[in-house]
């Protein structure tokens, strides 16, 4: 089971040397006003997932003007991956941002704002792939004295395939978009509206919850409307399933393994005189075990087994797991929160797990990584709106601490 790690923070090697973090945080504040340029631009452009062209080609033309040894593109279809090799030899560190908008139209007025109708950054990848662009700036100014190999991958539809195929990761990793060389961890962050600008969120072990989806339908016998029992009526059926799903997490699951059981839509049925002959629904559920979803799925088929038997009807049940839970290497978070805590200090905390998830999650599974949340709450300025809205605004300040973030943990990696 996933068990987070408490190691003192005390006992770590040195890491960075000091006069590199001053480095990094001069060369930060110097391109932050074209942190913010590359973010407003691209966020004007937004792209869904496996339709990032315009951003792959910014993203490709800058690491080559940066001078990495060798710029990768069309890397899991939309993918872009940069290698940098440090002046010295050492192990290899990856570092993922995600570069995919989303099918929702922009609410905001900022003079920036999307200019493509009903699609928009409102998962904030526009400032990942902006600070992932400022981390290649920066480490390719201290390259060096970089002890070891930096591979950025910037990766399509974390959001998932529009077309309803698999999501960005998995073409990444299908198309060995994480290898030659293969590296020995990998880093990500994903902007925050719940955490305030400045700070960052931290967690060992489970981060962020594993994902499935599924659509079932409920099949019974359609008849007349006045003669129900010549017929079969999913439709009392498919009620005692909603209620009886919502024992699976409130029941059967221990309390301390945080589950949710979501039925998204319902539909079913022709007319108001006509026992229909099926209901469907889809759903998703989330977890933070690694058997979790499994687990569930196997309650829910125990539950539809019994309930459309007692009545003769049937179903019909399709799941799938869209991400495994984001799990934090114990070591290695260990390791990294300890250096953030000594660029950001008191600003680095630990926030409540989240039970939205991350295509990250796939990486995880194949390296160890280390996965965290930086600030772009502004309550003092308005900026609060969630993730997936119309809403969705980031503070700008919060760039440049993602690109701090990224270069030193990477950067403390290699060092030690
Ligand atoms: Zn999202
Ligand atoms: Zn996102």
């Amino acid at each position: 089971m996933l068990t987070a790690l408490c190691v003192s923070l005390g006992a770590q090697a040195p890491g960075v040397p000091a006069a590199t973090r001053t480095r990094v945080d001069a060369i930060a504040a110097e391109i932050t006003p074209a942190l913010i340029a590359t973010r407003r631009d691209l966020h004007q452009h937004p792209e869904l997932g496996f339709r990032e062209t315009r951003t792959a080609g910014i993203v490709a033309d800058r690491l080559r003007a940066l001078k990495f040894d060798e710029v990768r593109t069309g890397v899991g279809i939309t993918g872009v991956v940069g290698i940098l090799k440090g002046g010295r030899p050492g192990k290899v560190v990856a570092i993922r941002a995600d570069m995919d908008a989303l099918p929702i139209q922009e609410a905001i007025a900022a003079a920036y704002k999307s200019l493509v109708p009903n699609v928009n950054h409102s998962c904030g990848h526009d400032g990942h792939t902006a600070i992932l662009l400022g981390v290649a700036d920066v480490l390719s100014r201290l390259r060096a004295e970089i002890p070891g190999t930096v591979m950025l991958l910037f990766q399509p539809a974390e959001e998932g395939d529009p077309d309803g195929g698999k999501t960005g990761a998995l073409r990444v990793l299908e198309a060995n978009g994480l290898a030659n060389p293969k590296p020995d961890v990998i880093f990500g962050l994903h902007l925050d509206p719940q955490i305030e600008v400045g700070q960052i969120g931290v967690r060992s072990g489970p981060a962020m919850a594993s994902a499935s989806r599924f659509t079932l339908k409920v099949i019974g016998k359609k008849t007349h409307g006045a003669m129900p029992h010549t017929g079969i009526d999913p439709i009392p059926i498919a009620a005692q399933i909603v209620s009886a799903f919502q024992t699976i997490p409130a029941r059967q699951i221990d309390a301390q393994q945080p589950t949710v059981l979501t039925i998204g839509r319902m539909s079913g049925g022709n007319r108001y005189n006509v026992i229909a002959d099926m209901v469907e629904m889809e759903g998703t559920v989330r977890t933070f075990s690694a058997d979790g979803p499994e687990t569930v799925k196997t309650k829910m088929e125990a539950i539809l087994k019994g309930v459309t038997a007692s009545y003769g009807a049937s179903y019909e049940l399709n799941y799938f797991t869209n991400a495994p839970v984001t799990f934090n290497d114990p070591g290695l978070s260990t390791a990294s929160i300890a250096a953030l805590k000594t660029v950001f200090g008191e600003k680095v905390l630990t926030p409540q797990l989240q039970m939205v998830s991350e295509d990250f999650s796939y990486y995880q599974q194949q390296m160890p990584g280390f996965y965290f949340f930086v600030g772009v709450k502004n309550q003092a300025r308005g900026i609060t709106a969630m993730w997936h809205t119309e809403y969705y605004e980031m503070d700008e300040a919060a760039l440049a601490i993602g690109v701090r973030a990224l270069a030193n943990v990477a950067l403390d990696f290699l060092s030690r």
